[in-house]
């Protein structure tokens, strides 16, 4: 089968590259033509493990192309995937100027019958709205389907949640459709990855619904761990105490500075903006943006408490992506307590394994380092911001010699006071009171 893949960011390169490694023919196409060069020589625009291997083999193997032509994008390929961005507005709600600019280009093109598949995260009543744009610009009279397969992939593992997904979700109107997009997946259903076949609305939903409650959950905890700090219990212990009953599970379950990213701050408001045109506010999708928004906050009002004066303070920071393994900065906490901290008057030298280069040029005034090390020269305090697993094995007796005050703000809650506390740091996590500094921020 060949399909072709809209969109070569994140999800759609690496929904291109695993089709292919399925043994599918599958074209990549994005309107940015330097992105198309670079990976036509086998080079990706972004840091994941895993990728630049599958994409080099599925090109060495002649199953994975490139192009920026939309009409060759659409010609051969049975179903198409859109996995073109859909940043938030300024309300909140989701852009979807890419997602009817690729419908417009699609319904131009059509050669014959099509599946057009929604990969791209969009509101309920997108499919509807694609399926009328398609109608209104095509110019034969070729039949088309609409899908809605949302995308669960984490970055990071990205490869490996396509690869072997909880769950594969579509919606569709049409059995043919639907028997098309099954024999795409058909190695995962060899997998017995369970299907979940609805209607599109639902499959819109379903993708929402998921983010939220995620979302939800990092926020419910992040109270939690402030409540905990003043009224002297451990969110650790709370945190393993609560996941253990299988009702609740544990992932998702960490305290931490809030959480960030392309996926979840946007996908919240949009929920939030859905409940509004539908007229039933989203009550818990609202708060807990509320309170992620409250805990970056808190982070720097935590490091100010115990610091004193932020003015003429250097701190190293460790991590800047908003997630480990990978180098995507969009809406990090880190770049939002980073700048929050020099409006303060500190100065920030940070060290990150991958994103340090274009965070140096997203925020003016940022010192990059090559190290953690260097990164603590001379320093105020370490803040450690994500958990990459290179930090979890920091060196305290070289970072001491470093440092010009031993403090360690852990705001992943990565090391154990006592250890941090035994060679002579102080240690001020999130929902812990620290040992030495009774520090409750
Ligand atoms: P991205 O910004 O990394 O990639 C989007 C790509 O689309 C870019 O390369 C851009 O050049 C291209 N593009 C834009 N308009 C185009 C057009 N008219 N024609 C061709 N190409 C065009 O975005 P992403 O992170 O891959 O996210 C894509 C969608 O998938 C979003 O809706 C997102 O919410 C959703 N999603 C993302 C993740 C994630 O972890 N990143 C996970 C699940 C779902």
């Amino acid at each position: 089968m060949h399909i072709s893949v809209i969109g070569t960011g994140y999800v759609g390169l690496v929904t291109g590259a695993c089709f292919a490694e399925f043994g599918v023919n599958v074209t990549c196409m994005d309107n940015d033509a330097k992105r198309i060069a670079k990976l036509e020589k086998g080079e990706v625009p972004f840091y994941e493990p895993g990728i630049t291997e599958l994409v080099a083999k599925g090109i060495k193997e002649g199953r994975l192309s490139f192009t920026t032509d939309v009409t060759k994008a659409v010609d051969k390929a049975l179903a198409i995937f859109i996995a073109v961005g859909t940043p938030p507005r300024l309300d909140g709600s989701a852009d979807l100027s890419y997602v009817e600019e690729v419908g417009r280009g699609i319904a131009k093109n059509l050669t014959g019958y099509k599946v057009i598949v929604t990969k791209s995260t969009v509101p309920v009543g997108t499919g509807e709205k694609l399926r009328e744009v398609i109608k209104a610009n095509q110019t034969g009279k070729f039949r088309f389907d609409i899908v809605s397969n949302p995308e669960f992939l984490r970055e990071g593992s990205a490869i490996e949640d396509f690869m072997r997904p909880n769950r594969v979700v579509i919606g569709a109107d049409s059995d043919q459709a639907v028997a098309i997009m099954k024999d795409l997946y058909r190695p995962l259903y060899l997998l017995e990855t369970p299907f979940v076949v609805t209607d599109i609305p639902t499959a819109e939903m379903i993708k929402y619904a998921s983010n939220a409650f995620l979302a939800v959950k990092i926020s419910f905890i992040n109270e939690i761990a402030t409540l905990c700090e003043r009224v002297g219990a451990d969110v650790q212990m709370v945190s393993k105490g609560m996941g253990l009953d299988h009702r609740i599970g544990s992932k998702f379950l960490h305290a931490g500075p809030g959480f960030g990213g392309s996926c979840f701050p946007k996908d919240l408001a949009a929920l939030v903006q859905t409940g509004e045109r539908a007229g039933y506010p989203m009550q818990i999708a609202s708060t807990a943006s509320k309170v992620n928004a409250e805990q970056r906050v808190r982070m720097v009002e935590k490091i100010q408490k115990t610091m004193g004066s932020l003015k003429g303070k250097t701190f190293a920071m460790l991590g800047l992506s908003f997630k480990p393994n990978t180098n995507d900065l969009r809406d990090a906490p880190a770049l939002a307590i980073a700048q929050e901290l020099m409006k303060r008057g500190a100065t920030i030298r940070a060290y990150d394994p991958a994103a340090l280069e274009e965070a140096s040029r997203t925020v003016p005034g940022l010192i990059p380092c090559h190290d953690v090390y260097h990164a603590a020269e001379g320093t105020d305090g370490v803040i450690l911001m994500t958990e990459w697993n290179q930090f979890r094995t920091l060196d305290f007796e070289r970072l001491k010699k470093t440092v010009r005050q031993p403090i360690l703000f852990d705001l992943r809650n990565v090391y154990d006071s006592d250890r941090v506390v035994g060679f002579g740091f102080q240690h001020i996590s999130v929902g812990r009171v620290s040992k030495d500094s009774q520090s409750t921020l």
